[in-house]
Order: C-alpha cells, then structure tokens, then sequence
C-alpha cells in the first residue's frame, strides 16, 4: 500500500524521550546537502532553520507519494471501478489518521482543505456569511498571521461585523486581563493562534476556550504551528474549528484540515460549489452532500491527503511529545547560545513559554542582511513580517530573522548559528 512502512525506518526514540536525530536525519535526504560549492571551494552543508515556512519530507512521506501515483492512483469516486476503490480507501484511511492524531470525535469532523489559509477562509464564509450579524464582534489577537486576520477583515466588511484585538504584553503573551472588556454578548467568534509563527508563544487555548465558552462565542485555532510540534487533543481542548497545514507537518504542499465539531459543520453552508458536495443539482438548484463532503469540491488533494496520513504515521513513530521536548531543548539552547551576542534582542516570551521558533532583531543589521549572510554558511533562515504586519507594528520594528527548528535539528546547528550571526556582526561592525 501507499503508506510508509516502518521497519526499515530509522526513527526510534529512547526510554528516556530523546531523540536518535543522526538516524533520523538519515531519512531526510535533502538534509544532508551541501550548498555553495564552486571549484575551488568545497561548499557548507544546509543548516534548515526555516521549519516554520514549511518541513522537509523524509524519505518515508516522499515513497508513498510515488507508490500512490505508480500503483494506486486515479479519482477518488467509490464504486467507480478498481483503481479508484484503491485511491478513495487510501484518501479516506488518511482522514482516518488525522481524525485519530487531533483526537477528533468522528472522522467527518475532518475536512481536507489545501491548507491553513483556506480552512480559515472556508469557516468565514461557511459559517460567517451564514451567521454572522452586522454589529457582531470577532475577536483576533495581535499576534495573529494574516491569514487569520484577512479573511475575518473581509467577513467584517461583508457582514458589518466589528474586528477586535486582544493586545500582547511587551514579552510576547497574551494580555488576557484585557479578556474581561473584550468578550462581551456580541462576541460570536474568538479566532487565535496556538503558536505563534513569529513569537514562538504557546498560547493558554483552555484559558481562552474557557472564557469564550462564558459569553457563548466560538473558538478556532489556528494550529498550523502546534500540531505538528505538540499532542493535539481537540476534544480536551473543547475547541470549535481547529485547522493546520500538511507541508509545516512532513506531508506535501496542497493539503491542509480544518476540524469542525460535527454539529457547527452540520449547520455551515458549503464554502465552494461544485462536483462532489452535492447530493443531487437540478436546473432550479442543488442539495449538498453529507460531511465531509459537502466542503470537500471538486477532485480533492488526494495525493497529498495520503501523504499526509505517511506523515503522520512518522511522526506517530517518533512520538509528538519527543518532538516538543527536542524542540524546547533547542529553543533554550537558542537562547544561550544567541543571548550573549551584543544587540541582539529576541522577540516573544522566555524559553519556558515558547517552542521552537526563535525569532530576533540584531542592532545595525536589516533581518534581510541576516539571511542572506547566513544563507553564505549554508543557514536556511527566515526574515520580514513573516506574514505578520500587525505584530510587527505592535513590536515597533519593520522585520525580524526568524529561525525555526524541528526534531531532525541538532544543538550543533543552533551553535553554528550562533557563530555565524556573531560573524555577521563583526563584519557590519567593521563598516
Ligand atoms: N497560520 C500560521 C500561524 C502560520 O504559521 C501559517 C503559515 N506560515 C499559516 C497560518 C498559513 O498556512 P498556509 O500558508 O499553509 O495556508
């Protein structure tokens, strides 16, 4: 079958929850390349501090793709004939995966999407245009991505609703004191990140559910920076949509999720129109489908969706919690290393309320000077807004460098970042 099979997969974890990541850095060829090689230079081996963007793929995720398109592959219409049984059992056995790996009720709780973006985009106009009154309020925070503020700007402007921000405190967290004025009878939806992909903060979602549930508004995260990095439990977490990505989690580009409870998805209209999400058209109009398919139009990302689920069986193999705790490991580890360079100032809160992402501004230097230097050490970083602009605002700078880690980095990879931003340091000193 299409999923990858682990017995001659390089992951195990230790009793004691760290990570063989030399083996598992084996699964990764891209990893191991070497750039800016010429002649007469013998090139630097790629350090990939930009998981935040998006993860590599091991090995594992890139055969299950070939398999599907060698052997398994056509449209996904049950009944049709052979080969297309074989490609919908493998796309819905995938659902399957995501269903268990969130902890989801029921598995037409799990919609696929092409990602993060168009999850959310999908609830502002399923259950927003459905719902939404003029003079409704839809609390964001300052620390959101833009594709969980735009579309929710857009519902405002169709709907008359009001677009309000919980502010951050100067460290980087949540100011949840100011919940108390923002939450109020008109709040239908409190739409927040788990993590933020600049701040790297892990946000207290049973706080916010909690207080959410008190003036009976809804919640969405926005969990493309948790769940590939931490246990997802949608059911403990009591969340009402929670969405994510596939490329930020191993698994291909062009698949994403959004988890809806049952009865929400249920009363939602369907976002897009088209083949699949009916269950009868006629010339005077069309009845959708049952979940999940009434939001799944048109031929879905099945390649990708299968993927997905290859993905998710590595990531299950290594172990979520395994994960999060290398990622904190290298995030404090981060945070020594960098901490002693001189004007370097880090955004977001301590280690202890972040995970892997640690993003920074550097005294005298553009974040894009940053990348591009480090880029010469074969440093894969991020810099600008990261898509971001308000929380740039709110941090009074234009762009930051962000770099990103994920359970195949190493704690020497963070020391050869440190060096090399202290290189790039001296050399703008010299100027
Ligand atoms: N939300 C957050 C917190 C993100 O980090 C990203 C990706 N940078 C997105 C949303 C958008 O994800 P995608 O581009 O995969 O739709």
């Amino acid at each position: 079958m299409a999923t990858a099979k682990s017995e001659n997969s390089a992951m195990k974890v230790a009793s004691d929850s760290t990570l063989d990541v030399e083996r598992i850095r084996a699964d990764f060829p891209i990893l191991s390349m070497v750039l800016h090689a010429r002649e007469d230079r013998p090139g630097v081996p790629l350090v990939y501090l930009d998981n935040a963007a998006t993860t590599q793929r091991p090995r594992q995720v890139i055969q299950s793709i070939v398999d599907t398109y060698e052997q398994h592959y056509a449209n996904v219409h049950r009944g049709i004939h052979w080969l297309s049984d074989q490609s919908t059992d493998l796309y819905e056995e995938a659902r399957g995966k995501v269903q268990a790996f969130i902890n989801a009720q029921a598995r037409e709780e799990v919609i696929f999407t092409h990602g993060t973006t168009e999850s959310i985009n999908l609830v502002a106009r399923g259950w927003g245009d459905k719902f939404v009154q003029p003079g409704d309020e839809i609390l964001l925070t300052e620390m959101e991505h833009h594709a969980n503020i735009v579309p929710w700007q857009q519902l405002a402007e169709r709907s008359g609703a009001v677009i309000r921000f919980l502010p951050i405190t100067d460290d980087g967290q949540l100011a949840l004191d100011a919940l108390d004025q923002l939450l109020t009878p008109r709040t239908r939806l409190v739409a927040v990140t788990a993590i933020s992909n600049v701040l790297g903060t892990i946000n207290p979602l049973e706080v916010i559910v909690a207080r959410a549930r008190a003036v009976e508004a809804l919640v969405l995260v926005d969990a493309a920076q948790s769940v590939p990095h931490q246990k997802t439990d949608v059911q403990a977490l009591g969340a009402d949509f929670l969405v994510f990505s596939g490329h930020k989690m191993l698994g291909p580009t062009g698949v994403g999720v959004l988890y809806g409870r049952r009865e929400l998805l249920d009363a939602m209209s369907p976002f897009m129109g088209g083949g699949s999400m009916i269950r009868r058209v006629t010339t005077a109009g069309f009845e959708p489908a049952e979940l999940p398919a009434k939001f799944e139009a048109g031929t879905p990302p099945i390649v990708p969706a299968i993927g997905l689920g290859a993905a998710i069986d590595y990531l299950n193999q290594i172990g979520i919690d395994a994960i999060h705790e290398h990622e904190m490991r290298l995030c404090r580890r981060a945070h020594e290393a960098l901490g002693s360079i001189a004007g370097l100032r880090f955004l977001g809160p301590a280690p202890e309320h972040k995970s892997g992402i640690v993003s920074f501004t550097l005294a005298g230097v553009h974040a894009h000077d940053i990348a591009q230097l480090l880029d010469r050490h074969g440093i894969a970083v991020r810099a600008g807004h990261h898509c971001a602009m308000p929380l740039h605002k709110r941090l009074g700078i234009n762009a930051s460098s962000r770099a990103s880690f994920y359970f195949y980095n190493t704690p020497a990879e963070v020391e050869q970042l440190a060096r090399a931003i202290d290189d790039i340091k001296r050399i703008f000193r010299r100027k």
